[in-house]
């Protein structure tokens, strides 16, 4: 049984202990961290699987190791699926992550100091766009776009302005924090116009792709790399997808360029994901997953908060705060004590820092995957109005929490 744990209780009680804890909070908490998910028991399974132990330099077929022909059937399924899924002409799934994924498709078709134009991480988009900190913003000239300061929405136009300014050899599309659909035919139309490579990355909204309810940005854009852990509800990785004239530089770029030994038991598990998302079932999970954001929006907006954008498309809400005042290190923290896990997030034209914000961000997916519907989600927009407003005791609260998730089993297994 998986969640059994008696092996790791056997060699290790503390981390059995703490892996104990955390399925308890994984069960009793609303989570509403908009970049995770809860994976299938098959998912976790496979993560946790034998295939841990085979070394597969290489792609299938063409190893660097003996005794992959069992691993090549299952990273060989993993590849089928993704191009199914996605429609795309080339995949490659060994990227160990989401940072990973974006720096193996930047050496692929960049040189260093090669100029990128990407969204602002302050204004939605991800440290590795080109983040100072990030080895994305040391090695390559990024310049950046932001939003409108009125709309808070991607201006194209302006888009463009940049673009022809910058020249960038490459423009990526795709952000963290962005509430609204990305029109990846007009970022299409941007690039051809300064002749740049177009890479999208869809970390946060994949699973919405997949499942047909946003816009796909395989046919417009020359690579896409996507997380496999977000709403797409995999195992925590990456894949990228590319046009047949990269194949070649993309699949050097993560071997050797990159990585070395690509976990097989995580492409296991994606090899799962990819096929429960082939599903009716995951179809289903994607509607609902917007249903219950829009339903959400629009009761925090009838309890007095303001939205970035004044709404969602996806998946995702951003909470700006600062009609409440309230910081989002402080709302973060008000949540986390009624057992609602959320995170604080910088809003466009944020005056405070990163560690404090004026935002908090939400997401949809997680409660979701956990059966809850358009009900459940108006009834967690009104806890947190009450958590947030103080219009109720914080005992109470964290009462009707734990009520309503216990409804809503996870994995339906007990913790210690
Ligand atoms: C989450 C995210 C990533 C990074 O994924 P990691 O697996 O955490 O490295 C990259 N890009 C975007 C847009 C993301 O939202």
């Amino acid at each position: 049984m998986i969640f059994d744990y008696q092996n790791i209780k056997k060699v290790d009680r503390e981390v059995y202990d703490a892996l104990n804890k955390e399925l308890k909070r994984q069960e009793e908490n609303i989570e509403l961290i908009a970049s995770e998910n809860y994976v299938s028991k098959a998912v976790l399974e496979a993560s946790g699987c034998i295939s841990t132990n085979k070394y597969a330099e290489g792609l299938p077929h063409k190893r660097y190791y003996g005794g992959c022909h069992n691993i090549d059937i299952i990273e060989d399924l993993a590849i089928k699926r993704v191009k199914e899924i996605f429609g795309c002409e080339h995949a490659n799934v060994q990227p160990h992550s989401g940072s990973n994924a974006n720096l193996a498709a930047f050496l692929a078709v960049l040189k260093p100091g090669d100029k990128v134009l990407s969204m602002d991480l302050s204004q939605g988009g991800h440290l590795s766009h080109g983040s100072k900190v990030n080895i994305s913003g040391k090695w390559f000239e990024f310049h950046h776009y932001g939003l409108d300061a009125e709309t808070e929405r991607i201006d194209y136009d302006n888009v463009l302005e940049i673009a022809k300014k910058v020249n960038p050899k490459l423009i990526i599309c795709g952000a963290s924090a962005y509430p609204r659909e990305i029109d990846f035919k007009k970022f299409r139309e941007i690039a051809d116009e300064v002749n740049a490579i177009l890479m999208a990355d869809i970390a946060h909204i994949a699973g919405l792709v997949a499942a047909n309810v946003h816009m796909s940005p395989v046919k417009y854009c020359d690579i896409v790399t996507t997380t496999t852990h977000k709403t797409l509800r995999g195992p925590r990785g990456a894949i990228i997808m590319c046009k047949e004239k990269l194949k070649k530089d993309i699949d050097k770029a993560v071997f050797p360029g990159l990585q070395g030994g690509p976990l097989e038991h995580i492409i296991a598990a994606k090899a799962i994901c990819f096929k429960e998302a082939l599903s009716d079932d995951f179809k289903a999970y994607a509607k609902n997953i917007i249903k219950n954001a829009k339903v959400m929006a629009d009761t925090l907006k009838k309890e007095g908060f303001k939205l970035v954008t004044d709404g969602t498309d996806n998946h995702l809400i951003l909470i700006d705060l600062t009609n409440m005042n309230l910081t989002g290190k402080e709302a973060e923290k008000l949540l986390d004590e009624v057992k609602i896990t959320t995170n604080k997030n910088t809003i466009p034209n944020e005056k405070l820092s990163p560690m404090i914000t004026s935002g908090l961000r939400i997401g949809t997916a997680a409660i979701t995957t956990r059966h809850m519907k358009e009900e459940q989600a108006k009834q967690i927009a009104l806890l947190i109005s009450d958590t947030l407003q103080k219009k109720r005791d914080k005992e109470d609260i964290k009462r009707d929490v734990l009520k309503l998730t216990e409804k809503f089993p996870v994995y339906g297994v007990d913790h210690e």
